[in-house]
């Protein structure tokens, strides 16, 4: 029988892949996002990309009354919970609005689930937890760490709460997937990554740069202890990450407990060769030149994945060139992202 997942924070950048992958899976999936962040094309695209439009609910996670509307009219089988504000910058400036927004929309929906029986969640979680100073790589043993902004901390404590909530209640299926630096777009073009004003992020702000949006990236730091004097970071293309979703809710279904997992490559690659491979690949020059380093960054972050690929049967499996490719692909497309269409 089909089973029907809900994404919450669907037409997000890493919802709408994931949500793609779902549907070409055979899942029935339905969108549950505000469009404070995203824009209501993306559903439209979905189903130019797949032939089949999700159900979407433009709806606040945080709001009980609505969500549970849309759990009285759906009958899921399982949630993955993607919706968060996710700017790291702002999350230092606004602390409160994160903390209310993050753990709020992951309270109430537990609250829901439990309401409605639904037992199964996927969530979305972030290598910031692993915190400052540890070893490199990261593996999925190694206990959560001590966050350098508010952002981090609403994914430490929602990996808590989850895991709290499952202690209590022995029949709710919890998985917690810890994503290294997703970056690139699906190879239609079709949906990517589409940041409000200026991006914070390296790839968005190397295609806005190749696009003629921007002048010149600033590579924050030339002086870590790394190969090349830039940070290091395990980029992961976003269509295998949301790969990765799809063998997680289907190993969280029907299981009791928590299981967490690192989505990277394991592969790490500087800010230098990222931007070398990105103008390579798209022909077009990157302009750049070496800025300070900025506040909170490591110098190295990268997965040991080994534990993804043996429970869950994933691995990541596109390249560097892939993600840049792609990324550059759905940009040129759509230079001023959704909003910018006819
Ligand atoms: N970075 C940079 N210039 C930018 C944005 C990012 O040099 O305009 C660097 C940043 O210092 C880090 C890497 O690119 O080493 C990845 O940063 P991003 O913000 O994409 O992800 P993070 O690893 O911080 O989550």
């Amino acid at each position: 029988m089909t089973k029907t997942i809900l994404l919450t924070g669907g037409t997000g950048f890493i919802g709408s892949h994931t949500a793609v992958e779902m549907i070409q899976e055979g899942y029935r999936i339905v969108l549950a996002d505000d469009l404070s962040n995203s824009s209501r094309k993306v559903v439209d695209r979905i189903e130019e990309i797949t032939g089949t439009r999700p159900a979407f609910y433009p709806i606040d996670v945080a709001d009980r009354e609505a969500l549970r509307d849309l759990f009285s009219r759906e009958r899921l089988d399982g949630v993955i919970h993607f919706a968060g504000f996710k700017a790291v910058g702002e999350s230092t400036e606004k602390p409160l609005d994160y903390y209310e927004n993050n753990l709020g929309a992951t309270m109430n929906l537990l609250r829901v689930m439990e309401e409605f029986g639904v037992k199964t969640i996927v969530f979305s979680s972030s290598a910031t937890v692993y915190g400052q100073g540890g070893l490199m790589p990261c593996t999925e043993t190694m206990p959560r760490g001590v966050c350098v902004n508010p952002y981090g901390w609403t994914k430490s404590m929602s990996e808590q709460i989850l895991t709290d909530a499952s202690a209590a209640d022995p029949d709710l299926s919890v998985v917690l997937l810890r994503y290294f630096n997703p970056i690139g777009a699906h190879p239609s073009g079709l949906i990517g990554e589409d940041p409000q004003g200026i991006p914070n992020n390296l790839m968005p702000f190397v295609a806005q740069v190749a696009v003629g949006r921007r002048e010149e990236l600033t590579i924050f730091g030339n002086d870590y202890d790394t190969p090349d004097g830039t940070c290091r970071r395990d980029y992961i293309h976003v269509c295998d990450l949301a790969e990765g979703h799809v063998k997680a809710i289907a190993f969280g279904e029907g299981r009791k407990g928590v299981e967490v997992f690192n989505l990277g490559t394991g592969t790490p690659y500087s800010v230098l060769e990222v931007v070398e491979t990105f103008a390579r690949v798209s022909g077009v020059s990157v302009p750049w030149r070496f800025g300070p380093r900025r506040a909170g960054d490591l110098p190295d972050l990268w997965a040991d994945p080994a534990k993804a690929t043996e429970v869950l049967g994933w691995k990541a499996g596109r390249t560097l060139e892939d993600m840049c490719r792609d990324a550059w692909n759905w940009q040129r497309n759509n230079p001023r992202g959704y909003e910018g269409e006819e």
